[in-house]
């Protein structure tokens, strides 16, 4: 995704600057032989932050996953061989809420009455995942004694902010978006009560996506054991989910 490249590339060019800028009040707070500190690594992070992207990634986001989240709901459709108009439309809808709603996530937000507040349940939370690399790499520097300058080079070309890491986030917001769009199309279309979670179902399967498949038929609203509407439940997730229709069940809470 070539927007998200751009941001980020961009993103590592401030955190360079930022970082250099740190360095004059982090260095006053740390002794000359003592080894880098985790305390001198909180000082030199506290002026790294990431407000500007609650600002701008929401909005880069957002069309990318509305796309997403239609296209896949359409499939899902076709797949079931719905072609009301209305049922369209009411999938359309609710895609379009889910990907507004996942944009803000995905910078530690949620959006409540069209204004964006804080989400203390947001999932994979790009700004947190950035910020840990950050300090990751802050403190390899530090320990292998690069200079301010060499840190913030090292910085500006970390795998935080490189192109292999929008490809992979871009990867699994369209997996996610994927099957968002399936389940905004289960809901709305008539007579779907419940989903089944599938797992590929060999010994890659980790126990939390095991756990949600043993769980059987759930509620159309419910959340698998796992907190979650639908898979993923980690990157690299190879799970789907699949409607259950009112005919196929009369025993689920729904
Ligand atoms: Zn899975």
């Amino acid at each position: 995704m070539a927007r998200l490249k751009r941001f980020l590339r961009s993103e590592a060019k401030n955190a360079a600057a930022k970082l250099r800028a740190g360095f004059g009040i982090a260095i006053h707070k740390a002794s000359d032989d003592e080894a880098p500190s985790m305390a001198f690594v909180e000082v030199l992070l506290a002026g790294m932050t990431f407000d500007a992207w609650v600002d701008t990634l929401p909005e880069l986001m957002e069309p990318f996953l509305v796309g997403m989240a239609v296209d896949g709901g359409s499939a899902t459709l076709e797949a079931l061989g719905v072609f009301d108009d209305a049922v369209i439309a009411a999938m359309r809808t609710r895609a379009r809420e889910w990907a507004t709603q996942r944009a803000a996530e995905m910078v530690g937000r949620k959006v409540v009455g069209g204004v964006l507040v804080d989400n203390p349940n947001a999932r994979w939370v790009i700004t947190d995942a950035t910020r840990d690399m950050v300090r990751d790499e802050v403190m390899r520097g530090l320990r292998e004694g690069l200079s301010p300058a060499e840190l913030a080079n090292a910085l500006e070309q970390s795998a935080a902010f490189s192109e292999s890491r929008a490809i992979m986030v871009s990867r699994t917001e369209m997996a996610t978006a994927d099957v968002a769009g399936a389940m905004a199309s289960y809901r709305s279309v008539p007579g779907v009560v419940g989903k089944r979670w599938l797992t590929a179902q060999d010994d890659r399967v980790s126990d939390e996506c095991a756990i949600c498949e043993d769980a059987g038929t759930v509620g159309i609203n419910e959340a698998f054991p796992t907190g979650v509407d639908a898979p993923p439940n980690h990157p690299n997730c190879r799970c789907a989910v699949v409607p259950v229709f009112d005919d196929e069940v009369h025993d689920i809470a729904a």
